[in-house]
């Protein structure tokens, strides 16, 4: 029996969701959570995840989303961030089942100054779900870890009890993610505050889980956002074991894993770190920055290498001055943009392939 015997194909949102991360962690794989910031590199993901058999989730970061809607939209009062998580979202809505594959249509990252993007978000999903019966978003994040860890819980525990009545998923951190992200530095964070102890992600359990069972956790454990030389933090996957096992204890649960926890700053991360991450009950892992650097590589090598086509609309400038062949071919942005979503393409399918999640479905 595979996922799609379990879920639909489409945007899944609700038990859906819920379904497909405990059979993620009941079969130890965890789910890809793709950064998206136009509709190219949407597709891109979607056909991916298609062509390994695979679900996927599909994020929008907030800068990320501002720029779906067109970075010549002011984003005073994070207009253009809810405008563009929105138009990403019917625009996923739109394709997806297309692909045959089951996706999570999440946002990442809600720092303190960004709350008036995911308020914006959760009113499109109110209107949403009274025509339709489910949110527009499978799931946002909140994450107010920069803050003291009392405001961190309280709010979160508010946001939740809105999300609730939508069995609207709603993922949190605690413990910091070092490294720098969608303008949020936190390349001089305390070391300490990188590995989030047992208790603060009991608090937050015992926070959320009289609301509702559908929440994550992102957990620190030494993880950095961004590619960094090795050496300078050390990622310690093992430490959500003993999380799992804190929880457990705690309220005497017959589960292994009582959490569903989130892997934030996977970019450059060893096979055998995601692979202990997952066993641990990780879910989902955050990729950008290795899928933003192979999105370039096919539009990089694809100029490189027709450079002397792409300096005049006419002429291949190799064959000298008297050469009249047209370039449109090589200009037409359907032709270099194809180039940087296959090498992307070939990225996703990789994440999948290190989380397990190819051939799930
Ligand atoms: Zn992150």
């Amino acid at each position: 029996m595979g996922l799609l015997d379990i879920v639909p194909s489409g945007v899944i949102t609700g038990d859906n969701v819920k379904k497909l991360f405990d059979y993620a962690q009941e079969h130890k794989f965890a789910i890809p959570a793709i950064n998206c910031t136009t509709s190219s590199t949407v597709n891109a993901a979607l056909e991916a995840a298609r062509d390994q058999k695979s679900p996927l989730i599909i994020q929008f970061s907030n800068g990320g989303a501002a720029f779906y809607a067109g970075k010549g939209i002011d984003n005073k009062d994070q207009h253009a961030s809810i405008l563009g998580s929105i138009a990403g979202a019917y625009h996923v809505r739109a394709v997806a089942k297309h692909y045959g594959v089951p996706v999570v249509l999440h946002s990442d990252h809600c720092a303190k100054e960004l709350l008036p993007w995911l308020d914006g978000m959760l009113a499109a999903d109110e209107v949403y779900f009274k025509e339709h019966g489910e949110p527009l978003f499978s799931s946002h994040m909140i994450d107010l870890s920069a803050d003291p860890k009392e405001y961190n819980i309280a709010t979160t525990k508010k946001y939740f009890e809105r999300c609730a009545p939508m069995k609207l998923w709603l993922e949190m951190e605690i413990g910091i993610t070092g490294g720098e992200e969608d303008g949020v530095n936190n390349e001089s964070a305390d070391k300490d505050a990188l590995y989030t102890p047992s208790e603060d992600v009991y608090e937050v359990y015992e926070a959320l889980s009289p609301i509702a069972p559908y929440f994550s956790i992102a957990a620190a454990f030494g993880n950095v956002h961004g590619v960094y030389k090795p050496g300078n933090v050390v990622l310690r996957p093992e430490l959500l074991e003993q999380h799992q096992k804190f929880v457990k204890d705690k309220i005497s649960g017959d589960s292994e894993h009582p959490l569903y926890l989130v892997f934030h700053g996977g970019s450059g991360s060893s096979a055998e770190e995601i692979q202990t991450a997952v066993n641990n009950g990780v879910v989902k892992m955050n990729v950008d920055t290795d899928t933003q650097f192979a999105y370039l590589a096919g539009v990089r090598d694809f100029v490189l290498e027709h450079q002397d086509r792409l300096m005049k609309q006419i002429g291949d400038l190799s064959k000298g001055e008297g050469d009249s062949t047209p370039n449109k071919k090589y200009y037409d942005p359907r032709n270099w943009i194809r180039h940087g979503e296959k090498t992307m393409y070939k990225r996703v399918q990789q994440a999948n392939s290190d989380l397990g999640n190819a051939g799930t479905l």
